[in-house]
């Protein structure tokens, strides 16, 4: 994407600028590779994308490998993915050892000099075995919230991490009980990419007319999601119904394209048997690229919703406040940090709450916009690429013992 640390300066506050800078005085030269397993799709490539280069800028020697592996192995580690979120799942020989000859096949990426590795999710977990005695520093950086792990899964994996001199994990209470040092650092939106940046007006009509949205009429109730149960969408659909009885107003879901996803598939079903054919319910299938149409919807809507039962961070309910949107959202995991009830967004914990909180906002426009402007000054304070930086940098000074 190619943006500097200057362009930043134009959405940071100065001083996260500053700290950068001289953070990045003591970490000259100083090397990290970061591994994960996919250079496109998901929130870690994404930010991957954007960080490294910064992180080079600042004088730091920052690479990035991927992991390759075949389908065997991404079988396994979706199944690993699963039992982390709490899912029960069946951990075969089979996927161990797919798991761990993968490392084997990869071992090259970690065969060089290193000041620290840095082991984005747990697909590349099993190059600990390869470690060696370089001196190198590892880290485990876990983006999902491990705490309801289930045991077969986390205990394949705790030796792994626990081969690691530490941990990161988005908040607090995702901490484990690994004998290594934890951190905690929350992840962060790109200001700059396409689904946050600020958009022309003819770019925001050509995609709404291409998406068959109305750019006039009635307040629009938006939730941008994956069709995933733990995103509740069928629960938003009764709380919008609850709305429609005294109140004028659309509800837009939108998500990828979950045909090639059965589970996907069926919670899509789910979702449009629950919207039972309502002219004012729109299901929008979105391609994976489709960052200009996420940002586009997410300005158009008056409201924007995050129903989920469960929530790692919650980057859509992020972009939704970077927008300056009021924001309804269930007090789950990053949700929590983000919604300052009252304050940032409005909590809802029930179908009956948050169709309470949309008629609220719906009723008392002023409210949402104080809402929304306070929520985008939360974000820009804590959630935006240049701070996660800055995040980093005071980590790395930590572990790098260079502190002053
Ligand atoms: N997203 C997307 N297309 C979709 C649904 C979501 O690009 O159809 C993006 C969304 O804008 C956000 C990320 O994927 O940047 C989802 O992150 P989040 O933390 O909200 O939820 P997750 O899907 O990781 O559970």
């Amino acid at each position: 994407m190619g943006f500097g640390l200057k362009d930043y300066e134009s959405v940071a506050v100065s001083v996260v600028i500053d700290k950068i800078k001289r953070l990045g005085e003591n970490l000259q030269g100083y090397s990290v590779l970061h591994i994960n397993s996919t250079r496109y799709g998901g929130g870690v490539a994404e930010i991957l994308h954007s960080l490294v280069p910064l992180m080079q800028e600042v004088g730091l020697d920052a690479r990035w490998s991927v992991l390759e592996g075949d389908q065997d192995f991404f079988n396994a580690t979706k199944q690993f993915h699963n039992g982390l979120h709490g899912q029960p799942v069946n951990v075969t020989g089979r996927m161990m050892e797919s798991f761990l000859a993968t490392a084997k096949r990869n071992r090259q990426l970690v065969a060089g000099e290193n000041d620290l590795v840095v082991i984005h999710d747990q697909q590349p977990l099993g190059l600990t075995a390869f470690r060696g005695d370089s001196g190198s520093r590892w880290l485990w950086y876990c983006h999902i919230d491990p705490s309801h792990a289930v045991p077969p899964v986390w205990y394949f994996l705790a030796p792994m991490a626990a081969a690691c001199d530490a941990a990161v994990f988005h908040l607090p209470e995702y901490a484990r009980d690994l004998p290594v040092l934890q951190y905690f650092m929350p992840p962060a939106i790109d200001p700059l990419s396409d689904k946050n940046r600020d958009v022309s007006q003819e770019e925001y009509d050509t995609v709404l007319n291409n998406l068959g949205v109305d750019p006039e009429g009635p307040p629009v109730i938006l939730q941008v999601s994956r069709f995933d149960r733990l995103k509740d969408p069928v629960g938003l659909i009764q709380a919008f119904k609850l709305v429609k009885k005294t109140r004028e107003c659309r509800l837009i879901l939108a998500g990828g394209s979950a045909e090639d996803d059965p589970e996907g598939a069926a919670v899509l079903d789910e979702v449009r048997a629950a919207a039972d054919g309502d002219p004012e319910i729109s299901i929008l299938a979105l391609s994976p690229d489709a960052n200009l149409e996420i940002n586009v919807l997410q300005r158009r809507a008056d409201i924007v919703v995050q129903k989920s039962l469960r929530e790692g961070f919650g980057l859509t309910a992020t972009e939704a406040l970077w927008k300056g949107k009021p924001l309804v959202a269930t007090p789950t995991g990053g949700l929590a940090h983000q919604v300052l009830d009252e304050k940032t967004g409005l909590s809802a914990r029930t179908v009956e709450e948050t169709a309470a909180q949309i008629d609220r906002l719906i009723g008392d426009p002023e409210l949402g916009r104080r809402l929304g402007a306070d929520g985008r000054e939360h974000v820009r304070q804590n959630y935006i690429l240049p701070v996660y930086l800055r995040n980093w940098l005071r980590l790395l000074t930590l572990i790098s013992g260079r502190g002053r």
